[in-house]
């Protein structure tokens, strides 16, 4: 089969290039990938700036249909459409593992990174972490399950948002238009979200056709204005921030009320950043990192996808063949359009 394989570790050193198909076990699927989504840490990997295994088959984020399964496997069917969490091997024993937190298991290794991945036409799993996809959500969409997941962990489990809440997201990315559709089916009150002049022209016009309540872009508005002049004067109540940037966090650590919640689902990629730390103290606010996703976020996700209160397809901006990853891969890096999804060329071309 065709794939995208990470040789060897360095910058760049990626293929599109002949490997064998996979083979199961007796606790395997074999899954015929439809579409893969390309994360930031497909890039990271990229970059040589995030851990991985090479030789290694990229992607983590996908989805597709079961073609072949192992004698053990009961509760999936050869035909269903799927997608699997990432954590597929953790230790087990480690107290994180042994409460429920397989995701920050120091052995955790994910498809795409630890073992292969599914930017390619088939990948072979363990049957522990499927799910699958509702019938109103395509193969494209069901790629984004993921990441969607990151953000129902986050503003939901982690952040664990209230009703009539005052959010802010910062930064109009997938990651953040994802999270102000999760705050708005939580019953947020109002929710704005912010973006930059580059994000003009295509997300924050996402922004607006989802019709979230105040669409800033904070090199023109200012952000305190508009969550002061509607919260009397108290401030948010929540933030998700979802860029990264050292100024994002401080805005937030300003516009937040009192006691208010700053969950953090974005990396900045430096080893520090200076934060308003004397503010946040003197405000109580609640400062709550959130990292990659759990069984029951993804349950979160489905059953919102299935009651269409969430609209991936939205912020996918394009889908294109596996063959022309590079081309994708530098629309990624351009921060040009939302998430991007690939599909095995055999598929595409039908
Ligand atoms: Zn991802
Ligand atoms: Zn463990």
């Amino acid at each position: 089969m065709k794939a995208v394989v990470k040789e060897k570790k360095g910058y760049d050193n990626i293929n599109y290039k002949e490997v064998p198909d996979p083979a199961i076990n007796d606790d395997e699927v074999l899954i015929k990938v439809m579409a893969a989504g390309i994360c930031g840490s497909d890039l990271h990997i990229f970059h040589d700036v995030f851990p991985y295994w090479p030789p290694v088959i990229l992607g983590h984020e996908f989805a597709g249909v079961i073609v072949e399964k192992g004698r053990n496997i009961t509760r999936f069917e050869v035909g269903d459409r799927v997608t699997s969490e990432p954590q597929q091997k953790v230790c087990g024993v480690c107290r994180f593992c042994r409460a429920g937190k397989p995701h920050l298991c120091a052995f955790k290794r994910s498809p795409g990174w630890g073992i292969d991945g599914a930017m390619a036409e088939y990948i072979k799993i363990s049957d522990c972490k499927l799910h699958k996809i509702p019938d109103n959500i395509s193969f494209v969409e069901g790629a984004a399950i993921e990441p969607a997941s990151t953000v129902t962990h986050a503003v939901i489990e982690r952040g664990n948002i209230k009703v009539n809440d005052f959010v802010v997201v910062t930064g109009a990315g997938a990651i953040g238009l994802i999270a102000a559709q999760v705050a708005r089916a939580c019953g947020a009150r109002k929710i704005a979200i912010t973006g930059l002049d580059i994000d003009e022209e295509y997300r924050l016009k996402v922004a607006r056709e989802l019709k979230i309540d105040f669409v800033l872009n904070v090199q023109k508005e200012k952000l305190t204005d508009v969550v002061m002049n509607n919260t009397e004067g108290y401030g948010a109540d929540f933030v998700a921030e979802c860029s990264g940037s050292e100024s994002a966090v401080n805005d937030a650590i300003e516009i937040l009320a009192k006691s208010g919640k700053l969950v953090g689902l974005g990396l900045s990629g430096k080893e520090t950043i200076n934060i308003k730390w004397d503010k946040a103290v003197q405000k109580e606010i609640e400062i709550i990192p959130s990292m990659s996703s759990t069984f029951s976020s993804w349950e979160h996700t489905i059953s919102l996808l299935s009651e269409n209160k969430l609209d991936l397809g939205k912020v996918i901006s394009d889908v294109m063949p596996l063959s022309e990853y590079r081309k994708a891969f530098e629309k990624v890096d351009k921060k040009q359009g939302l998430k991007i999804v690939l599909v095995p060329d055999k598929e595409y071309n039908k």
